[in-house]
C-alpha cells in the first residue's frame, strides 16, 4: 500500500499526497450511470470479479496534488471537445468521413497535442496503478518511462500556461493508438470499464462508450486502421464511428471473454 509521503510517480519529485486520484477522467466513465435505475455502475474486470465502479477508478497516494491537476487540464480541455459531436448545435466543429462501410468523425476544435497528451495520461495510469482492476494492463516499462518523462513536461497548473508550452512538443513515441465509439451511444450503455494488454504491444481499453487500442509499436497497429491513428501532431484527431449492432456484438464478445 503506498502512503502519502511516497514519491510522486509521474514528477517522482513531490510527495504523493493526493488522495482518491482518478485513474480514469471522470467523463469517460460517468455514462455507465446513465439509463440505469438505481443509478450504479458496475467494473467487470479480467478477474471476473463485479464492482461498482466509483472506488475502483480513484487511487490513494499515487500522485502529488500538481500532477493531478496538470492531468485534469487535459481532461476538461478535450472532454467537451470530443463530446460535442452529440450536440447538433456543435456541428460545425466536426467533419464527418465515410469510406464504404468505415466511418469516422474529426474534431475541428481539438489540438491533436493536448488530445495525445490525454490519452498519453489514461494509458500511463492504468499501468502504473496497483489496482487489481487494472492487473491485466501493462504497458512495457521503457514505454512506461517514455511517457511519463514525456508528459511530465506538460504538468502545468492552468491551461493558458499549457498552451504556452504546447509548441515545444515536436516528438512523440514511436506509438500508435485509436479511439473508436458507436455512432450512437446507448443508453444503458450496455459497455463496462475495463482494460487488458493482449500482448506485449496491444493494448486495450474499454471507457464505456469508447474503446481505445494503443499500440507500443507504431507498426503492430490493426491493418485498415491506420487512417484513423492520433499518434501524430499534424492531423485532426479523428474518432471511429462504429454501428451500433457492430458494437453491441463486439461489447457482448468482451464480456463474455472476460467472465469466462
Ligand atoms: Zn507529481
Amino acid at each position: 500500500m503506498r502512503k502519502p509521503t511516497d514519491i510522486c510517480l509521474l514528477c517522482q519529485e513531490k510527495n504523493s499526497t493526493k488522495k482518491k486520484s482518478h485513474l480514469i477522467p471522470k467523463f469517460f466513465g460517468k455514462g455507465i450511470f446513465e439509463g440505469t435505475s438505481p443509478r450504479h455502475g458496475v467494473g467487470i474486470y479480467k478477474t471476473g470479479k463485479r464492482e461498482r465502479i466509483q472506488d475502483t477508478l480513484k487511487e490513494n497516494y499515487i500522485f502529488c496534488p500538481d500532477c493531478e491537476r496538470g492531468f485534469s487540464i487535459f481532461e476538461t480541455y478535450c472532454s467537451f471537445r470530443l463530446e460535442r459531436f452529440n450536440d447538433y448545435k456543435y456541428r460545425s466543429q466536426y467533419n464527418r468521413i465515410k469510406r464504404g462501410k468505415f466511418e469516422y468523425f474529426e474534431c475541428k476544435e481539438l489540438d491533436i497535442r493536448i488530445f495525445n497528451l490525454l490519452i498519453y495520461s489514461i494509458v500511463w495510469r492504468v499501468s502504473v496503478s496497483e489496482s487489481y482492476a487494472f492487473g491485466a494492463f501493462k504497458l512495457p516499462n521503457n514505454e512506461e518511462n517514455a511517457l511519463r518523462i514525456l508528459m511530465k513536461n506538460y504538468i502545468k497548473p492552468t491551461q493558458t500556461e499549457l498552451f504556452d508550452h504546447i509548441n515545444k512538443l515536436d516528438f512523440l513515441p514511436n506509438h500508435s493508438h485509436i479511439i473508436i465509439r458507436p455512432k450512437k451511444k446507448l443508453r444503458p450503455p450496455n459497455s463496462m470499464i475495463s482494460a487488458a494488454s493482449l500482448n506485449e504491444w496491444v493494448h486495450e481499453m474499454h471507457l464505456v462508450d469508447y474503446i481505445i487500442f494503443y499500440f507500443t509499436d507504431k507498426g503492430k497497429n490493426a491493418v485498415g486502421l491506420e487512417e484513423i491513428d492520433n499518434n501524430n501532431l499534424d492531423n485532426l484527431v479523428r474518432v471511429g464511428l462504429l454501428p451500433i449492432e457492430d458494437w453491441k456484438s463486439y461489447s457482448n464478445e468482451m464480456v463474455s471473454s472476460i467472465l469466462k
